[in-house]
Formats: C-alpha cells, structure tokens, sequence
C-alpha cells in the first residue's frame, strides 16, 4: 500500500475523521520558508507549521545545537537530576521576562503548560487560605489547547464544549474584549467590556482561582486582536477580586505580534505565563509555565507543598538546547526589523480585498495576517489550491490567515498575499 493511502485508512490527523479523512500532501523536507512534497512540488509554509517555526525550518543554529547536544546527552529524567540545557534555559527565559516571573516549570507541550498553569492556581489559592476558588474563567474566543481543563476554558461555541457536553467541567466565562486593536478605547466599562469582567467578580470571585486569557490576540478561537488596555483593566481588577491572572503566550510569545512578548504592548504582568510553539523555533514540542515568586511560594505555604505535576519527558535536554538556540537567534534582534516588515508587506498585499462584499475585515498585526470571511471557506479547494499556489494555508471556518517564519522576505511575503487574495475572491 502507498504511504498516503496507508496514512488516510491508519493515521489520524488533527480534527479530522478515519472515515472521511481529508486530502494530505506528503512532505519529504523542510528549509526556510519551503516545504518539499514527494512529487517536488514547493510551498511556502505561511502557517510556519502553527507558530512554531519562526526562524524558518531547519535553521543551521538550531539543527547544530540538537546534534551537538544529542551527542552528549538527548534525555535524563528530571527528577532529582538536572542539566545544563534546562538551567542555561531557565536563565534566558528569567532574564528576558518582566521582574518578578522567575520560577520556571517545563513541560512537553502548550495544553500541559495551560493544565500546569491552572494547577498552580488552585495550589497556591489553597496556600492563601483561598481553598473555595475552585473555579476559573475566562473571556469568550479563546484557545487554551485540547487537554480536558484547557478545553474547558477555550471559546464555549467555537471550541468543543458541545461536543463533550456535560463531562466538561462549567467555568465561568466573560464576552471576548470587544474594542479592536488600534481603535480608540472607550472608558465607560459598559463598552469596553472590562464592566461584564467587573460583574463577575462581584458575584462569582470567591470561587475563581484565575483568568486567563491569551493577551492582545486570541488565536485559533477567532484571531481576534483586542485594545491592550482591556488587559491591564484586567489586571487592575484580579487584583481587587484576589484572582490570580494567568496569561497565555503560547502563539503570541517570542516576537509574532512585534514585541517579544504581547503582554509588553499592556504593561501587565500576569502571576503565571505560559509559552510553547515557537520556544524551540519549532523544531519540539515543548513548553514552559512561569510562575512569579509570590505564587510560587503560596504553592509551599499550601497542604500539599509540592507543585502536583512531573512529566516524563520534563526537561528534555534536546529540547531546552534548541529553545537556548532559538532564544540566542531572538536576542540579536533581527526579528524585529523582519517581523515590521512582514507586517508592512502583508498590510499593501491584503488591502485589496478589504471592500469584498464577501469579506468581513482584514486585519493585521505583527506577523499575523488575516482576512475574515463573512462565509466559510471551502476547506478542499483551498487544501488543493496550496500546492497549485505554492502557499501552504490552513484556514478555519471563516478565517483565512497566516503567520509567516521571520526569514520571509517580501516576494514570498507577496505571494502568500496573492494567494490569500485569489482564495477571498471566490466568495461573491
Ligand atoms: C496552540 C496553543 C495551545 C496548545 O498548545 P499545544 O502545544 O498544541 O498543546 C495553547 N494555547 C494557545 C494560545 C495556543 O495557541
């Protein structure tokens, strides 16, 4: 049997059935900003594979760093031993964060780093005295990861909450931030949304452990960019309400939205974050959850002192040696420079479907390219249309959107657009 009939009646792929599995190219290499498929046919990948390789594939940085550390030592068990990848990693991590998240917790993938986070809530609420705040909360649109607590939180029509119905554990839930990114903020809390956060605090804190939200864009739940002043009126009111702010980072981290971490553009900082996706210029799954010293010591002043969580692959060595590279690559700065223009060619290229009567808005912001459109798109055209187009897309839903690697220089930048483009045409 060929490999992809085998793959479509054997392997399953992201949300997707074994009965009616979708079309699947076959990819025989990566570098840069191309996939190979087996027949040598070329594609952008303008998804850089879901965030993760920012730097592009296959990075010569990166690809060194592994093999130089998969000959010393590609996996220990983390517990009671540790290493000098995972330190050397704590430490860039430590110093590039905002004062005061400094105690770092590794694990394998972003929905873990989500469940660790929500973890470390309820264990420090319980060192706090605060053992009634069993519950968490969030805003609509979200994305958080498809492990059962992460799912929980995510956006309760968009994500798959009526799918599992009642196994899934209530959490309480606001409007996603209504005032766009670059609009003019609107200080009366009725419209700004951060009244309906007030609200529930009133009523519900005592049983809130934490919120949390991705900061300033919501990702897979509706690539949505939102007023950081949202978050810092957020952070202003868990503080009130002794409801600790947990931030997701996940796909905004490491300079996709034009600062290395979106948290920047509020001024906030959160009581635990979580990072993942590009952490190791997507080379491995991989993860971490910061915690600030105050959280980390409510957690030792709890019943159970010790944080509840260990996984096998904690700590990886492969892993922390790649992200150490990858955090080398960002702290040369370049990415700036090529995330602003990224952003400026995907701003000139997207402009000419914004009056479709088709399309409902165009967004831009750092890297992050979208067009939204009023109808779903046709998911077996556009998967097809890719390898015609040579521009790897992944669209959901409406939203047709891209994130491309930061080595994308604007000819490639301008050909995810066209292809963008001729996809939002079809739709009268
Ligand atoms: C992708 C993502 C996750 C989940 O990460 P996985 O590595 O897929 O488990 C969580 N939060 C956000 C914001 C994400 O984009």
């Amino acid at each position: 049997m060929r490999d992809l009939e085998f793959d479509q009646q054997h392997v399953w792929h992201p949300y997707a059935s074994m009965r009616e599995p979708g079309p699947v190219h076959e990819v025989v290499a990566a570098e840069g900003v191309w996939l190979q498929l087996a027949d040598g046919v070329r594609m952008i990948d303008a998804m850089s594979s879901w965030w993760a390789a920012a730097h592009g594939h296959r990075h010569p940085r990166l690809v060194a760093a592994m093999q130089k550390q998969l000959q010393h030592l590609p996996h220990v068990m983390f517990g009671g031993l540790t290493h000098a990848p995972a330190v050397g990693l704590a430490r860039r991590l430590v110093g590039m964060l905002p004062p005061g998240l400094d105690r770092v917790f590794y694990s394998d993938s972003g929905s873990v780093a989500v469940e660790v986070a929500l973890k470390m809530a309820l264990q420090a609420q319980l060192g706090l005295g605060q053992g009634g705040r069993m519950h968490f909360a969030s805003a609509r649109g979200g994305y958080y990861g498809d492990t059962w607590k992460a799912m929980s939180l995510c956006d309760p029509v968009t994500g798959m909450h009526s799918q599992f119905g009642a196994a899934l554990q209530v959490q309480h839930f606001v409007p996603r931030p209504p005032i766009p990114f670059g609009a003019e903020w609107d200080e009366d809390p009725a419209r700004n949304g951060l009244g309906a956060v007030e609200a529930l605090f009133a009523k519900k804190a005592y049983e809130i452990a934490a919120f949390i939200v991705e900061p300033v864009v919501q990702g897979a739940g509706g690539m949505w960019f939102y007023h950081p002043r949202w978050l810092s009126g957020l952070r202003t009111l868990c503080d009130r309400h002794g409801v600790l702010l947990i931030l997701d980072e996940i796909a905004t981290g490491f300079g996709r939205t034009g600062t290395l971490l979106a948290l920047e553009r509020a001024g906030v900082v959160p009581d635990i974050l979580c990072l993942g996706k590009a952490l190791t210029g997507g080379m491995m799954s991989f993860a971490v959850t910061v915690a600030s010293r105050r959280v980390a010591e409510a957690i030792a002043d709890g019943p159970a002192p010790v944080l509840m969580h260990g996984p096998t692959f904690m700590g990886n060595p492969l892993a922390c040696s790649v992200a150490c590279a990858s955090l080398d690559l960002l702290a040369e700065g370049h990415w700036q420079a090529q995330v602003a223009e990224i952003g400026a060619g995907l701003r000139q290229g997207l402009a000419p479907v914004r009056d479709l009567p088709a399309v409902q808005d165009v967004r831009v912001l750092g890297a992050i390219g979208v067009i939204e459109m009023r109808q779903p798109l046709d998911m077996a055209r556009v998967h097809a249309f890719c390898r015609e187009s040579g521009v790897w897309l992944r669209p959901f839903g409406r939203l047709l959107y891209c994130m491309p690697p930061f080595v994308c220089g604007p000819d490639e930048v301008a050909r995810i657009c066209a292809a963008m483009v001729r996809i939002a045409g079809w739709q009268e």
